[in-house]
């Protein structure tokens, strides 16, 4: 199994590991930095060995990571790999965000049903089952997340349970809770924000999260 350092640093961009596996173009670390899509939040891009990584993806608890044709890596080989810095971290500030987002549409709309959400590089998204529009509540909403962004309070972020690989995450003023994702130090780094609202369908509503990009 691989072990996520990305988790325990979520800021190393560069990691020496080995190869445990290979098939094919598929193969497997004994320790990783490199992020596989999960929770919507999107997969890293870097390189393994001499390789781009063309898909990273979730097996249970493993990583599997597909390279270019001809890799030429063997189970045992030493592999360095980075990750590309600008993405991951432009990928945390709206992981984070989109993360604040939602705990203060929990705490104003306790009933609001969550049915998606996306981190991508550019914005995050979270679609919610609500009849009315989104718009009358979004100023509210941004200035309390821009507040708490401006407090740059501690995240903590944690195993729940480390052998099932349950994380959470926790900040003043609000319930742990569970994500499996790689989450900032402080609520600072997000910078500012920006949401709009997207009607994606009848009955559902979308919040269109953006982070300043010459922030940071
Ligand atoms: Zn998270």
């Amino acid at each position: 199994m691989t072990k996520k350092i990305f988790w325990k640093d979520p800021y190393l961009t560069q990691l020496d590991s080995h190869i445990t596996s290979v098939k094919d173009t598929d193969i497997t670390l004994e320790e990783t930095i490199f992020f596989a899509f999960s929770g919507g939040q999107e997969s890293d891009s870097g390189i393994i060995g001499n390789s781009r990584v063309l898909q990273a993806r979730t097996e249970g608890r493993e990583i599997v990571y597909t390279l270019e044709n001809g890799h030429g890596l063997k189970p045992g080989d030493q592999v360095s790999m980075e990750i590309d810095w600008e993405r991951r971290y432009k990928l945390m500030r709206l992981h984070f965000a989109a993360e604040i987002v939602l705990e203060l549409v929990y705490q104003k709309f306790g009933s609001i049903r969550k049915v998606g959400a996306h981190i991508a590089q550019d914005k995050a998204r979270i679609d919610f089952e609500w009849d009315e529009n989104v718009s009358k509540v979004l100023p509210d909403i941004q200035k309390e997340a821009l507040r708490i962004i401006d407090a740059n309070q501690e995240i903590i972020s944690a195993f729940s349970d480390e052998e099932k690989e349950k994380r959470y995450w926790e900040i003043r003023g609000f319930a742990k809770v569970p994500c499996g994702g790689t989450h900032l130090k402080r609520t600072g780094e997000i910078g500012e924000i920006e949401l709009k609202r997207k009607n994606p369908g009848k009955g559902k509503e979308r919040i269109e999260i953006y982070v300043r990009e010459n922030f940071g």
